[in-house]
C-alpha cells in the first residue's frame, strides 16, 4: 500500500533519543488511521544510532533507515529521503523530541485545508538566549532579504506536498536550507503554532561555526542583496571620497596646507580597507558556491537503505 504520509527524521549521533521517538511517533502516526512510512537518514553518526536504527526497521515495516557514508549534515539527510519518499504529505521531524510528535495530526489537518506547506512557529522555544536572539535577527534579515514570508525559519517540523516534495528533487542543490527552498515552491503556505520542548538527550549538533555556514546557505542561496548592497556601500563611499577631496582642496585655499592628522588619513583608510575585504569575502561566498555547484559532484553518498522493499 503506498503511504499518504511520509515521516522524515535525519538523525546524527542520537543514540539516547531514537528508542523514545520511535514511541511516541509511532502511537501518534497510527492513531491517524492513514497509511504511513518513516524514512531515517543516519547521517554518518559515531555512536550506536545506526544499530538502532537498523533494529527499528527490522522491527517495524512502515521504518526504512538511509546509511549515509559520512556526515553531509541535515539538509542532505533529509534531501536523501525526500527522493525515497512516497507520501502525499511529507513531514519533517527532529530527531532529538524537541518537535512533538504529538504535533501531526495538526500539520496533517492543515494540509488538507488545501495548503501545500505548512510550517511552524515554535511556541515557547526552549533554547538559550544566544539561540533564541540570533534565531530573531536571522528571520528578520532573512525576510527582508529573500522577501520570504516565513516567521520561523529554524523550525524543522513542516509538512510538503508531493508536488513540492518533487520539485526540491529536481533541483539537486547541493548547500541548501530546504524550508526556504519549499518557500519559493509553495503556491499555498500556511503556517501554525506548535509546541516545542528542550533537547531530551545529547547536546545539539550544531556548533557556532555551523550555525554560520547554515545562514551563509541562507543568504546566498535565496537572494543577491548581500552582492547590491555592497555595490551600494561602494557607490556611497566614492561619493563620500569626492566630498572629502573638495573640502581638502578648499581648505587648503583658506587655511592652508594640512600637515597634521595623517594618522586620521589612516584610520579613515584602514576603514575602507576593511570594507573592500569584507565585498571580496562576499564575492568570494558567492563563486564557491557557483564552484562548488559547477562540479557537479554527488551531494551525498548512500551506503545502503534498510527495510521497505529493499531489503538486505
Ligand atoms: N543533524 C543531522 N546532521 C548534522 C547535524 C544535525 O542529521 O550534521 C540532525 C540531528 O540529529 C537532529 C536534527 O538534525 O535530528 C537537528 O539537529 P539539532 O537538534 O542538533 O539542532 P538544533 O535543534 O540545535 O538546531
Ligand atoms: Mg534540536
Amino acid at each position: 500500500m503506498t503511504p499518504y504520509i511520509s515521516i522524515v527524521v535525519p538523525v546524527y549521533n542520537e543514540e539516547g533519543n531514537l528508542d523514545n521517538l520511535m514511541q511516541r511517533l509511532y502511537p501518534a502516526l497510527t492513531g491517524m488511521g492513514r497509511p504511513f512510512e518513516i524514512i531515517f537518514t543516519d547521517d554518518g553518526s559515531r555512536d550506536r544510532s545506526l544499530e538502532i536504527l537498523k533494529r527499528l526497521a527490522n522491527d517495524y515495516p512502515e521504518v526504512r533507515v538511509i546509511e549515509f557514508n559520512g556526515n553531509f549534515g541535515q539538509h542532505m539527510a533529509i534531501m536523501a529521503a525526500f527522493e525515497i519518499s512516497r507520501g502525499d504529505i511529507v513531514v519533517t521531524l527532529d530527531a532529538d523530541l524537541q518537535n512533538p510528535p504529538e504535533e501531526i495530526p495538526k500539520l496533517v489537518a492543515e494540509m488538507e485545508n488545501g495548503h501545500d506547506v505548512v510550517g511552524t512557529i515554535r511556541h515557547n522555544r526552549q533554547d538559550s538566549i544566544f539561540r533564541k536572539s540570533a534565531s530573531r535577527l536571522v528571520n528578520i534579515t532573512t525576510r527582508k532579504m529573500t522577501g520570504m514570508k516565513m516567521t520561523d525559519y529554524g523550525c524543522m517540523l513542516r509538512a510538503y506536498h508531493r508536488n513540492v516534495v518533487d520539485n526540491i528533487n529536481r533541483c539537486g542543490e547541493a548547500s541548501t536550507f530546504i524550508p526556504a527552498l519549499a518557500q519559493t515552491f509553495a503556491s499555498s503556505p500556511s503556517e501554525i503554532e506548535v509546541a516545542h520542548a528542550e533537547r531530551s538527550e545529547g547536546e545539539s549538533k550544531y556548533s557556532f561555526y555551523k550555525l554560520i555556514r547554515l545562514n551563509f546557505d541562507l543568504m546566498t542561496g535565496f537572494s543577491v542583496v548581500p552582492l547590491q548592497l555592497f555595490a551600494l556601500t561602494g557607490i556611497v563611499t566614492s561619493l563620500g571620497a569626492v566630498a572629502f577631496a573638495l573640502f581638502l582642496l578648499v581648505r587648503r585655499f583658506l587655511v592652508g596646507a594640512e600637515v597634521e592628522g595623517v594618522f586620521t588619513l589612516f584610520a579613515i583608510l584602514f576603514f575602507f580597507i576593511g570594507i573592500t575585504i569584507f565585498g571580496i569575502g562576499i564575492v568570494g561566498e558567492y563563486v564557491g558556491r557557483i564552484y562548488q555547484e559547477v562540479r557537479r559532484r554527488p551531494r551525498f553518498v548512500v551506503r545502503r537503505i534498510y527495510g521497505g522493499s529493499d531489503e538486505g
